[in-house]
């Protein structure tokens, strides 16, 4: 072959060196048995739940503080929603403050549950299977049933109460907001410690991970902490101090005064207003705002600028979370509605549940 005519090539650059980086800190499991971690102790987890099609280990990042007394195990769950992350700051800034030393019992935390979704920047678990609606799942299959199930088996049937942090969805924003079944003193009582700006009633739904824990009796909530997308120090600091009030109360943490924030508005039912035509939509009120029946709460206009509709609040209430996206096709989401609780519907009462919660 003839020599190639030219500049000569460049000098070779030096081989990368082979580097094999193993994080020691870190220990692999497949069975969450909190009996068996060592106390006195932050423990660094990773919990497989499967392989992925390149034959590699699919594990939940966790982490595992255990006190040196008995006590209960208090369970956390993020990003079960694959792009919701303030939860893990969440986690990442309660065990910063944890003292194992002066802890009872067990704090669990799955800081990223749903590790496909979080790695592919989006809501969902595989082949737009959203995993928030797949749970207790199946051992068998599909790949978002047995995922599911994993979930639950090999490590939410280990705790003993469950607070599952989550955010709006893409294109929307959320005050910092608690799900909970509000007849139930347990969940009720959760509620009420998280000092949220609101609580809303809602019965557990199937498919959802709270719903999987309560079919096991586990005491389970829904907290909503902001934003998708980003990590926002305020709701995360606010949110950290809601389950500090729990694990004292639950005697993880020794009893101290715990200053609660202001009550949270309780809503008996809350709902989503939707547009019915298409266009550009501005949302009116904001976060937290109380609307009145009849108020316009919402303006569509076309890709001309002429006013296509308005939208107006069917009842009186306060915006729990509403649309960013101006971008809506009929039927899109406006905002969500909760229905104030009047005082006196049995939603409020929030007396000491902590002898209700199971203690291991
Ligand atoms: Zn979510």
């Amino acid at each position: 072959m003839a020599p190639i005519e030219g500049r000569p090539l460049p000098p070779p650059t030096a081989r990368p060196r082979p580097r094999v980086t193993v994080n020691t800190n870190v220990r692999h499991i497949d069975m969450l048995v909190p009996d068996e971690l060592t106390t006195g102790r932050v423990h660094r987890l990773a919990m497989r739940v499967g392989d992925d099609a390149l034959n590699r280990p699919v594990a939940i990042p966790m982490l595992a503080a255990r006190g040196r007394k008995p006590g209960p195990v208090v369970g956390l769950t993020a990003v079960v929603h694959g792009n919701e992350l303030n939860g893990i700051a969440v986690i990442h800034r309660l065990f910063d403050s944890l003292d194992v030393e002066h802890m009872r019992g067990t704090v669990v935390a799955a800081v990223v549950v749903n590790v496909p979704g979080f790695l592919g920047r989006r809501r969902l678990l595989v082949e737009g299977a959203d995993l928030n609606h797949h749970f207790p799942g199946d051992p068998v299959g599909p790949p978002w049933r047995i995922y599911a199930h994993r979930v639950m088996d090999r490590i939410v049937r280990h705790v003993d109460l469950l607070l599952d942090l989550h955010t709006a969805s893409t294109g929307r924003v959320n005050t910092l907001y608690v799900r909970a079944d509000m007849h139930d003193a347990r969940t009720a009582r959760l509620a009420h410690l998280q000092r949220p700006q609101i609580i809303v009633h809602s019965p557990a739904a199937d498919g959802t991970l709270r719903g999987a824990a309560s079919d096991l009796g586990i005491p389970a909530i829904t907290v909503e902490v902001g934003n998708p997308q980003r990590i926002q120090r305020d709701v995360v600091r606010g949110s950290v101090r809601g389950l500090r009030a729990v694990l004292v109360e639950a005697g993880v943490l020794p009893r101290r005064k715990v200053q609660l924030g202001p009550a949270p508005v309780v809503c008996s039912s809350s709902h989503w207003l939707y547009t019915n035509q298409g266009g550009l939509l501005r949302v009116l009120p904001g976060l937290g705002d109380r609307v009145s029946a009849g108020e316009e709460v919402a303006t569509l206009v076309d890709p001309w600028g002429q006013h296509v509709e308005s939208y107006r609040a069917p009842t009186d209430g306060i915006v729990i979370g509403h649309s960013v996206d101006p971008v809506a096709d009929t039927g899109a989401r406006i905002l969500h509605l909760g229905a104030v609780a009047p005082e006196g519907s049995g939603l409020h009462d929030h007396t000491s549940a902590s002898s209700a919660w199971r203690a291991r």
